[in-house]
């Protein structure tokens, strides 16, 4: 009886955020409202791993703080927002509150955004970062995998859901520093088939980028493999005192 209503009397479409009704002509999963909430990136930004810099600090300028430290093993990042609390709080009730519509609808949010980078144009190939295999168990999904899908599906490139995978015993990202981080990944991934990267250029997708690097880890595997450029693209990206803000 439920779904006959339904297809009588089709439910209102909703925001994906606050669950409020939709008004307006054309198909959206935010309300204005929401959307006026998020920070979208825009320039000034790093060259290399899309971090938005300080207007003031800019001029002239080309690479934010740490790529001019340390060289990226990705030719170039770029990310959908900037990581605000309101980000922070989207991303959560999607990773750990198991919110999987909320999820795609940002994903949907970061295929729109995608145009905006021209320069992300000629990688086809789509690959998600892995969950660490401990985590895997204790979560049903792997968030960047719902995004990845959403904007292959969206800007017509391939899917490529598991090439790359995380080796078990590897020590949980949040518990680290930086610095632990950086030495602790290497040798942290490792490709399971590189038949569809071989030769290719590959778009690694994940959710936060933070020091980017899991992204550059990620992309030297992938290199490594075979992959003929890597570029990263993520949903949000964290700014950084050391570049202005
Ligand atoms: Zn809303
Ligand atoms: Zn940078």
């Amino acid at each position: 009886m439920q779904e006959l209503v339904e297809l009588i009397f089709p439910p209102a479409p909703v925001c994906a955020a606050c669950a409020r009704p939709l008004t307006g002509f054309f198909r959206t999963d935010f309300c204005r409202q929401c959307l006026d909430r998020l920070v979208f990136t825009g320039k000034p930004y790093c060259a290399r791993c899309g971090r938005p810099l300080a207007s003031r600090s800019a001029a002239g300028k080309q690479l934010c703080y740490t790529c001019t430290r340390t060289e990226p093993r990705f030719r170039l990042s770029r990310s959908a927002l900037v990581y605000t609390e309101e980000a922070r709080a989207l991303i959560h009730r999607f990773k750990y509150e198991g919110q999987v519509e909320l999820g795609k609808a940002l994903g949907r949010l970061m295929a729109a955004r995608l145009g905006n980078y021209p320069e992300l144009g000629r990688y086809k190939v789509v690959v998600p970062i892995p969950l660490h295999p401990e985590t895997a168990v204790s979560r049903t999904f792997n968030q960047a995998l719902i995004l990845a899908a959403q904007v292959a599906d969206k800007r017509n490139r391939r899917l490529v859901p598991y090439v790359l995978q995380r080796l078990p015993g590897s020590a949980l990202q949040h518990t680290l520093s930086g610095r632990q981080r950086r030495q602790g990944l290497a040798g942290e991934f490792y490709v399971a088939d590189p038949a569809p990267i071989k030769g290719r250029r590959v778009l690694l997708i994940d959710d936060v980028l933070t020091t980017g690097s899991t992204l550059s880890e990620a992309a030297r595997v992938l290199l490594r493999a075979g992959a003929k450029e890597v570029a990263g693209y993520t949903l949000a990206i964290g700014l950084a005192e050391k570049d202005g803000y």
